[in-house]
């Protein structure tokens, strides 16, 4: 079992290649995760960074774990192999037994016997860590162990990188907080972001983003695409990095002739480079999203009723009785606590629940909408029971970008329930950008805005027994090419 140290060797070169390679934190920690684990001929690594309050441990890269064991959300930082925050090397030769082991259960099913912690160590305090995970009973060699460190100081570095980006959007979003608050004595434009936008929906993509607490870089990277010789001929510069989905996103407000040209030079950029995550989105789509929130063109477009009924209530009624049934059956014998965001919800919640043979307790919470309430979305009603260690199924009903999805789950998950998962009525999955789970989907819907069965356009509608889509006097008039 024991390693040679040119093994180590290559592993730590290559490990040091991808941290510079400029991908994003979690492509990158992902890498070095698969790589220290088989460098260490282990069965699974986790790379773990420290909240800012220092009370969870959130995963930043994994090779080998099964979701079951990464779906218990984040770690309590106090209770889960504490020492290694105290900057000490932690060995663990019986994952199952072991009091330190925050979750020795699901250790347990998943055959995990040993265990290696070391801490991610910046300025001389833990930031983070890295653990190991054999199958086999393993002991670790002091070779082991010194290796495992070096990868820890590189995570070091990576760690600060990203820290730095955080400091610089913190920075920005609380100018942008005082400049709201007192108008007259506006902050100079140099602090109010960290860049100059080519345009101003790139400026309102970046408010967006800002919103969902999705952090951002404006074009942080050029991708070579046509070489004439030695000398490069042609590059594309995507407007967005989006580091913690690790996705480039364009946007365009081109007219029709010029897409065809963009398109062409993203079609390049996935052949050349298929690792690159790049997503475009063209005016119609931008509007679109602005328009959801009563914003750009469309926002303020008069609408002349539904157009079309898309799913009647007889259908929607029977594929309820579909999803309630899988769940019944995925959770049976277990309590299932529902959760729904008000308001748009509440027709699926009541129906689906009504279906459900399982006991399941109800609770629901509201956030703040993006253009009405406040620069970064809050949540405006929290639940009234905990969730720690319940079975939790979070009812949607509709999913669309994903922001919002993403960023509630987020906020569920740091409270350890037992599992959390998603059933959605409607999957607007053609425009979305951020790659949320869901464990149940009524109907994938097409790109089109639509009201009834609680879903609502300005407050209205939502009364409607059925699925329709909007009057496209809403989208013809001024939708753009
Ligand atoms: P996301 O964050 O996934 O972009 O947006 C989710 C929220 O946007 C939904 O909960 C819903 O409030 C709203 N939404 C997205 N698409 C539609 C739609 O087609 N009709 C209505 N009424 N609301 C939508």
């Amino acid at each position: 079992m024991a390693r040679s140290r040119g093994s180590y060797y290559s592993a730590l070169k290559r490990i040091t290649r991808v941290a510079n390679s400029g991908f994003g934190l979690k492509k990158t920690c992902n890498s070095i995760a698969k790589s220290a684990a088989r460098a260490m001929q282990a069965n699974g690594c986790r790379i773990l960074s420290l909240s800012s309050q220092k009370e969870y441990l959130i995963t930043v890269g994994t090779y080998g774990l099964s979701d079951l064991y990464l779906k218990k959300g984040p770690l309590d930082a106090r209770k889960s192999l504490p020492d290694i925050l105290d900057g000490k090397v932690v060995y663990i030769a019986d994952a199952a037994t072991d009091d330190r082991v925050q979750h020795p259960q699901t250790a347990l099913s998943q055959g995990i016997s040993s265990i290696l912690g070391v801490p991610v160590l910046g300025k001389g305090q833990a930031i983070g860590e890295i653990r190991i995970y054999t199958r086999e009973p393993r002991q670790f060699s002091e070779a082991d162990k010194s290796f495992l460190l070096s990868v820890a100081d590189t995570c070091a570095v990576i760690f600060e990188r990203a820290e730095l980006h955080q400091l610089l959007q913190k920075d920005y979003r609380a100018d942008e907080r005082r400049r709201k608050a007192s108008p007259a004595s506006p902050v100079p434009t140099s602090t109010l972001r960290p860049t100059t936008f080519a345009h101003s929906s790139e400026e309102d993509f970046a408010r967006l983003l800002d919103f969902y607490c999705i952090d951002w870089l404006y074009e942080p990277r050029s991708f070579p695409l046509r070489w004439e010789g030695d000398k490069l001929a042609e590059m594309f510069t995507p407007d967005f990095y989006l580091p913690e989905l690790d996705l480039y996103v364009e946007l365009t407000t081109l007219r029709q002739n010029l897409l065809t040209e963009k398109n062409r030079k993203l079609r390049q950029l996935r052949e050349l480079h298929p690792e690159v995550n790049v997503r475009l989105l063209n005016k119609s789509d931008f509007i679109k999203l602005l328009a959801k929130y009563g914003y750009g063109p469309l926002g303020e477009a008069k609408v002349e009723g539904v157009d079309r009924v898309l799913y009647s209530h007889a259908q929607i009624q029977r594929r309820v009785r579909t999803l309630a049934r899988r769940i019944s059956d995925d959770y049976a014998g277990q309590r299932l606590m529902l959760i729904g965001i008000l308001k748009g919800v509440v027709c699926f919640m009541a129906d689906l629940m009504q279906h459900l043979s399982l006991p399941v307790t109800l609770d629901f919470m509201a956030i703040s909408y993006y253009g009405r309430d406040d620069e970064v979305v809050e949540i405006t009603r929290d639940l009234d029971t905990s969730i720690t260690g319940q079975h939790v199924l979070m009812v949607e009903d509709i999913v669309d970008t994903g922001m919002t999805l993403n960023y509630i789950l987020g906020h569920l998950s740091a409270h350890n329930p037992a599992s959390l998962s998603v059933c959605t009525l409607l999957d607007k999955r053609a425009r979305r950008l951020v790659n949320v789970p869901l464990g149940y989907v009524g109907f994938e819907i097409p790109d089109e805005f639509v009201v009834g069965y609680g879903l609502d356009y300005k407050g209205e509608y939502r009364n409607l027994p059925f699925i329709g889509i909007l009057h496209p006097e809403l989208i013809k008039g001024e939708s753009p090419q």
